[in-house]
């Protein structure tokens, strides 16, 4: 299979991607007022600071919404594949693939992350159901008994 898209890697975003390359998943936080943002960016939107620091999420999340693409092709991608937006529990979002039968998902599901190495370069972060994750037969048996 094609290798992904490399993203764009710059001095707002640089901090993320190397904590990616050590196996963390690094969250930038205002250093005014203390929100956490994601993706990276110069300025706070709620007390527009350009200090920040950045902190070492737990790497625990849950489904907070989900697609899954089949059309049209994508490079570097095997369709069909989830693109979900990831519920951390330090208190922001975060985009990213979840492994695994993409028909299974749902809203709430706890995911992990996951740093899947690309090549000798570069390494990218993802999702896997974590321990909790109902199955997708476990999830429409308990809805036919309700
Ligand atoms: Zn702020």
């Amino acid at each position: 299979m094609a290798r992904p898209p490399r993203p764009t890697m710059n001095l707002d975003s640089s901090f993320f991607w190397e904590g990616v390359e050590k196996h963390e998943l690094r969250i930038q936080r205002c250093a005014g007022c203390k929100r956490l943002r994601h993706p990276p960016r110069p300025m706070c939107p709620a007390c527009t600071s350009l200090d920040w620091d950045s902190i070492v999420a737990s790497g625990q999340g849950e489904i907070y919404s989900y697609v899954v693409h089949h059309h049209p092709p994508v490079y570097g991608f095997e369709a069909p594949f989830a693109v979900a937006l990831i519920e951390l529990p330090e208190g922001t979002r975060i985009v990213g693939n979840v492994s695994g039968d993409p028909t299974a998902l749902y809203v709430g599901m706890p995911v992990e992350v996951e740093f899947v190495r690309i090549d000798d370069s570069w390494t990218l972060p993802a999702w896997r159901p974590a321990a909790g994750a109902r199955d997708s037969e476990a999830t429409e048996a308990t809805e036919a008994e309700a």
